[in-house]
C-alpha cells in the first residue's frame, strides 16, 4: 500500500490505525511525502510563512523540524517513507498569499503540479508493485491536499486500487465535511469501514510525534480525544474504533 500525504502528518493522523495493521499483517506500506522540500533557501519569507511558522513554535527551523517529526511517527507505525521533494502553497505564497486561497482552487501559476505528481505517483505505484494507493480525499480544500486527490483519476485507469482517506482533524471539526466533499468530488466512490481497534495506540503515539503542529490543527483540543471519539463514531459497536475509507469505483 501506498499512503500519500502532501504533508508531514497527514496519513498518522488519518490512517495511521490502517499503516500499524498493514505492518502487523506482514505488509510494507509506505508513506509518501509530497511536500518535503522547506523554503527556497536563498527567498524571504512571506508574512504568511512566517506566521505559520510562529504558530508552529519552529522559527526558521520549520522543515527540519517537521522532517524529525514525520520521521519519529513513521517509525512508530513501522512504515517505509519516500520524499517527493514539493514545496507546501504556504512556501508558493506568491499564489496563496492568504489563508483562505490556501483552502481554495488550484492557481493557474500551479497547473502543472497536478500531471507531474500524477506521473510520479503512477510511476512509483508501478515500480512498487504496491496494489492500493491512499490519497487525500480533500475535505477542507486545501490546495495540496486537491492536487494530490486529482492524481487518483490517472491510478485507477492504470489499474490501481485507489482509495481516499478522510482529512483529519479537519473532518473531525466540521458537520458533514465528508458528505458535502464526497459529492463535490463528483466521482463514484464507495465507502469502506476498516476496524483498527488493535492499532488505535499506534496511531495515537504517531499523531503525538507531531508536536509542532498539534496545537493549531487541533485547536487546543486533545488530539486522543478527538481521534478516539471520531474513530469510535465510525466503528460497528462501542468500544470498537474505525477508520473510513472512499474507494473509487468505476463508473455505472
Ligand atoms: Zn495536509
Amino acid at each position: 500500500m501506498l499512503f500519500v500525504q502532501p504533508h508531514f502528518d497527514d496519513i498518522a493522523f488519518s490512517c495511521g490505525g490502517l499503516v500499524a495493521k498493514e505492518v502487523a499483517a506482514g505488509g510494507a506500506p509506505m508513506i509518501v511525502t509530497v511536500c518535503s522540500e522547506g523554503p527556497p533557501p536563498s527567498a524571504e519569507l512571506s508574512a504568511l510563512a512566517r506566521r505559520v511558522h510562529q504558530a508552529w513554535g519552529t522559527g526558521d527551523r520549520a522543515i527540519e523540524v517537521r522532517r524529525l517529526e514525520d520521521a519519529t511517527a513513521v517509525a512508530a507505525l513501522g512504515a517505509a517513507s519516500h520524499w517527493l521533494g514539493y514545496r507546501d502553497a504556504i512556501y508558493r505564497a506568491s499564489l496563496y498569499p492568504t489563508p483562505e486561497q490556501l483552502s481554495g482552487p488550484v492557481h493557474p501559476d500551479d497547473a502543472h503540479l497536478p500531471p507531474q505528481l500524477e506521473h510520479e505517483l503512477l510511476k512509483l505505484w508501478s515500480d512498487t508493485g504496491q496494489p492500493a494507493v491512499y490519497l487525500p480525499l480533500a475535505a477542507g480544500g486545501n490546495v495540496d491536499h486537491r492536487i494530490a486527490f486529482a492524481a487518483g483519476a490517472a491510478l485507477q485507469a492504470a489499474g490501481a486500487r485507489v482509495l481516499h482517506y478522510e482529512d483529519v482533524p479537519y473532518v473531525m471539526r466540521v458537520p458533514n465535511a465528508v458528505e458535502d466533499r464526497v459529492r463535490e468530488a463528483a466521482v463514484p466512490l464507495r465507502p469502506e469501514v476498516v476496524d483498527v481497534t488493535d492499532t488505535l495506540e499506534r496511531r495515537l503515539e504517531a499523531i503525538s510525534a507531531y508536536t509542532s503542529q498539534l496545537a493549531t490543527l487541533f485547536r487546543g483540543e486533545q488530539p486522543r480525544d478527538l481521534v478516539q471519539r471520531y474513530a469510535g463514531s465510525l466503528a460497528s459497536s462501542p468500544g470498537r474504533y474505525a477508520e473510513r475509507y472512499w474507494a473509487r469505483v468505476d463508473a455505472g
